[in-house]
């Protein structure tokens, strides 16, 4: 039986019912936060979130993977204290986004830097979100996570890209990649990837549900990976309409496999300056949009319920699913 980590410990992949596959229950400045946020880690706080969390569950949701790595302001005590109080699964990431630069702690230390290592640093953090638990706790990372947006492949991103690579090498946790359709990065980041040796079935392509250029999306789809259509409610990007008609059209030509929906919101954010700002801005951002306004517009544009289960139920079941037996396998292979 195959096992993903969650918030409150190991969940049988068959157990994770519906999934929306990039998500973020808390998104932050974390240095920011500390300073000038007094309404961080408080009752309305953890309450609203855990409030939002159980209103997807009660619609028919079991799990979110929550894409939150470093430069995005992953807290585990917050996460935590959520997650006792709702019943949803919750994956934890690990792993770092950034468009360009490396963190402070990796400016200088790594190969070929100021403080020589012969490994990358970042590998190790990694392997250890994963093996043994999170900031001192036992909670156990279930997803990688990497970025390449606009700037393309700057020399941190690849860094970090090909730290990301290597953990999954040694542990067989599946990658999700943010990228950038309008400029394909998802083709780049599936280049260096697969020079990794990573199998691009165990891979990701976030936020291609943000081009309607179908050409870009059965490129990346033929090469194995998951398409993230993965933003619905950011509507300044492209509207609803657009995105439902676009996963209709890959459905009909027989990708209906390779699709995994999401909205990639959160539940509290120090981006405005109180989360009822960000509801006014962004009204169609929220966890059970899918839900309520999607599948009604996909089931009009044809997508019929097996579709519909094989995005939300099959395919992330499979994507943590088919990276651990891959890694079993090879490291049986080489035992
Ligand atoms: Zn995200």
């Amino acid at each position: 039986m195959s096992m993903v980590e969650t918030l409150r410990g190991p969940v049988a992949t068959a157990g994770l019912g519906r999934v929306l596959i990039h998500e973020h229950v808390f998104l932050m400045d974390a240095e920011y936060t500390l300073n000038y946020r007094p309404d961080f880690l408080g009752e309305a706080m953890i309450a609203g979130a855990a409030r939002r969390l159980d209103a997807l569950k009660a619609a028919g949701y079991d799990s979110i993977v929550d894409l939150t790595v470093l430069g995005l302001g992953r807290h585990i005590g917050a996460l935590s204290a959520v997650a006792a109080r709702t019943t949803l699964n919750i994956i934890v990431s690990t792993g770092i986004y950034t468009f360009d630069a490396v963190p402070g702690p990796f400016r200088f230390h790594g190969p070929g830097l100021l403080h020589h290592t012969d490994i990358e640093p970042m590998i190790a953090h990694f392997l250890r979100d994963i093996r043994e638990g999170i900031a001192g706790t036992t909670i156990r990372a279930g997803e990688l996570k990497c970025a390449i947006d606009a700037p393309g492949l700057k020399p941190g991103v690849e860094r970090v890209m090909r730290a990301v690579a290597q953990a999954h090498r040694a542990t067989g946790t599946p990658i999700t990649v943010h990228t950038a359709p309008a400029e394909h990065t998802g083709l780049i980041a599936q280049r260096v990837l697969a020079e990794e040796g990573v199998d691009l079935a165990d891979v990701v392509i976030g936020h291609c549900g943000d081009t309607g250029d179908l050409d870009y999306l059965m490129r990346l789809a033929d090469r194995g990976s998951i398409l993230g259509m993965d933003r619905f409610g950011v509507d300044f990007a492209i509207t609803t309409a657009e995105r439902v008609a676009t996963i209709a059209a890959l459905v009909a030509r027989g990708y209906g496999d390779r699709l995994a929906l999401s909205h990639d919101c959160c539940c509290w954010s120090d981006f405005f300056p109180r989360i009822e700002d960000y509801h006014r801005a962004m009204p169609n951002h929220h966890l059970l949009h899918l839900h309520e306004d999607v599948l009604p517009a996909l089931r009009e544009a044809g997508v019929g319920e097996s579709a519909l289960d094989a995005m939300f139920i099959a395919n992330p079941r499979r994507h943590f699913e088919a990276a651990a037996a891959r890694f079993a396998a090879q490291s049986g292979a080489a035992a």
